[in-house]
C-alpha cells in the first residue's frame, strides 16, 4: 500500500470522492489533504471525517501570505486544538512567484511554525527559490518537518539529512531535469514520502496532464527503481514513514 502524503483533494478534475477511491484501487489507501487557505483547510477537515483513509492538513501557502490576520492564526489554532488535523501547512516561502511579499511570507510563516511547536503537530513546507530563508526560519522548529515538493541538490539533502527533516518527492522528481533524481541515494530512506500535490505536477508518463492522487504509484516506481529496491518494499518503507510522520493509524 502507498500514501499520497500531499495532495489537494477539493482542486481535482473530480469529486474528492472519486479520487479516493479510484486511489484505493490503484493501491493508495491513504490520502493526505493539505490546506492552503483558512476556507479549504475547514472543508478539507470536514472531508477527512467524513472519508474513510483521509487526513487533513491546515495551513496557509505562502502565496495567501498578505491575507494573513490574527484572526487566521486563531483560526487554525482552533483547527489544530479540535484534532482534526493531522499537522500544519502548507506554509513556507515562495520567492519564486511572489504573490505576496517576502516580509508577509516570513511573518505568516514564523507565527505558523511557533503555533505547531505550541500544539506539537508537524508541520509542511512549501519553498521554492527560498531553501536558506525557509531554513533559517525553521531553525526554530520544534516538531517534525517534511520539505514538500522537495527540489534540491546534494547541498540541500545534506542539510535536510543533517536536521532530519523528511524528504516529499514529487512527480517533478521523474522529469528529465531533476537535479534531486540523480542524489536520491542520499536522502536518509526514514524520512523519505511520495506524494502527488495533486491536481499539479503529473509524474511521468502522464506529465502535463491533471494529476490525481491515484498517480503516486508512478513516482513510486521510479524512485524505487533509482534506490535499486522493490516496489513492495518502497511501498511499505515510504508508507511507514508517513505513518510516523503524520502519526497516521495505519498497521504497516
Ligand atoms: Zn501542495
Amino acid at each position: 500500500m502507498l500514501v499520497d502524503s500531499h495532495t489537494h483533494l477539493l482542486r481535482l478534475k473530480a469529486s474528492p470522492e472519486e479520487a479516493v477511491h479510484e486511489a484505493a484501487e490503484a493501491g493508495v489507501g491513504a490520502i493526505v489533504n493539505i490546506g492552503t487557505n483558512i476556507e479549504d483547510s475547514r472543508e478539507g477537515m470536514r472531508l477527512a471525517a467524513a472519508t474513510a483513509n483521509v487526513y487533513s492538513v491546515a495551513g496557509i501557502h505562502p502565496h495567501n501570505a498578505s491575507d494573513h490576520s490574527t484572526g487566521n492564526l486563531e483560526a487554525l489554532s482552533e483547527m489544530a486544538s479540535s484534532g482534526g488535523i493531522v499537522a500544519l501547512g502548507e506554509v513556507g516561502l515562495d520567492y519564486y512567484r511572489n504573490h505576496s511579499s517576502a516580509d508577509a511570507q516570513k511573518a505568516l510563516f514564523e507565527d505558523v511554525v511557533s503555533l505547531a511547536n505550541e500544539v506539537r503537530l508537524p508541520v509542511v513546507i512549501h519553498t521554492r527559490e527560498a531553501f536558506d530563508d525557509t531554513m533559517d526560519i525553521l531553525r526554530c522548529a520544534r516538531v517534525p518537518i517534511v520539505l514538500h515538493c522537495f527540489e534540491g541538490g546534494e547541498k540541500e539533502i545534506e542539510e535536510a539529512r543533517e536536521r532530519d527533516y523528511f524528504i516529499g518527492l514529487t512527480g517533478n522528481v521523474t522529469y528529465k531535469k531533476s537535479e534531486t533524481a540523480n542524489h536520491l541515494h542520499l536522502i536518509n530512506p526514514e524520512r523519505l514520502m511520495v506524494e502527488t500535490d495533486a491536481p499539479y505536477l503529473s509524474p511521468e508518463p502522464l506529465r502535463g496532464k491533471p494529476n490525481f492522487p491515484k498517480n503516486v504509484v508512478h513516482t513510486a516506481s521510479f524512485v524505487a527503481e533509482k534506490l535499486g529496491m522493490g516496489e513492495e518494499e518502497f511501498a511499505t518503507l515510504t508508507t511507514r514513514n508517513a505513518r510516523n510522520f503524520y502519526r497516521l493509524p495505519l498497521e504497516v
